[in-house]
């Protein structure tokens, strides 16, 4: 069975491995090629967009692609919509992978936010040294709030406008509780933002917030796409793979 993996998470490369080692199975995962020095999967591996619904409805049946695994990041929305259209038009069936979502503990103090722009809104209104731990892409949602100062954490430097007061520390998860505890405490934070992308990865910062009673401002994922069977661990998916045998 040849499976198509969209990946760029810690998911994806665990279901990568499985699959590499299961002789039924013929899997390539795809990486979009955001980031400079990214951790590769195992198995084969092609990198960069395909060009819209189209040109990865072309990479189904050029490359003869059974079964589509959506394993991209919540937060990846086009990549899932386009999956959802371009898998039925290639006449295969889609496996979406989400990882189950953050909730918080009794105690939490979560302020909901619908973007980043609706983050940067709340954080410039009543916060003054923030966390941020969003990645690189929505940085510049922040960028006007100059009366707050930022600890910026990405894998690699965000491009385009930055907030007048700011660290950048580029670092790459897991991260330990620990670890995130003393930041928080070194830089004085009094709020942290985060998307909610779930899972255990970097999971710590919540952890770290709630025990130093940090305030955390979660951004709401966008909304799910309407097709392909859903599963929340690669187990489902492995599942799923084995029952269309
Ligand atoms: P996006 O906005 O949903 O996708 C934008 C475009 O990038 C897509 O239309 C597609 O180009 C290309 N693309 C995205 N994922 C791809 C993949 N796995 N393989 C090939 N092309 C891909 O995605 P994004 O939010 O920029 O995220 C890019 C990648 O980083 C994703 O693979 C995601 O899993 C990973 N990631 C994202 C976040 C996040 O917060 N957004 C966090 C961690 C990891 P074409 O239309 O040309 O095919």
């Amino acid at each position: 069975m040849k499976v198509l993996v969209l990946g760029g998470t810690s998911e994806s490369r665990t279901l990568a491995r499985r699959l590499a080692v299961d002789t039924r199975f013929d899997v390539v995962t795809s990486l979009a090629g955001r980031t400079s020095d990214p951790r590769l999967p195992d198995g084969e591996v092609r990198v960069g967009g395909f060009g819209g619904v189209d040109g990865l409805c072309t990479w189904i049946v050029d490359n003869a692609v059974d079964v589509v695994v959506d394993a991209t990041h919540p937060f990846a929305a086009t990549m899932s919509a386009n999956a959802a259209r371009a898998a039925p038009k290639a006449g295969v069936p889609l496996v979406v992978l989400r990882r189950p979502e953050w909730t918080p503990d009794i105690g939490d103090r979560w302020l909901h936010a619908s973007s980043a722009a609706d983050a940067a809104r709340i954080v410039e209104s009543s916060f003054e040294r923030v966390f941020l731990t969003i990645g690189r892409q929505e940085v510049g949602a922040f960028a006007g709030a100059t009366g707050t100062w930022f600890l910026v954490r990405c894998i690699d430097p965000p491009e385009g406008p930055l907030p007048a007061h700011h660290e950048l520390v580029s670092a790459r998860g897991p991260f330990d509780v620990a670890s995130e505890m003393a930041t928080m405490h070194r830089h004085r934070i009094d709020v942290l933002v985060s998307k909610n992308s779930g899972g255990a990865m970097t999971e710590a910062k919540l952890i770290a917030a709630r025990r130093l009673e940090v305030p955390v401002v979660m951004i709401s994922r966008p909304a799910p796409t309407e097709h392909g069977v859903l599963a929340h661990s690669v187990e489902d998916v492995w599942r799923s793979l084995v029952d269309r045998m």
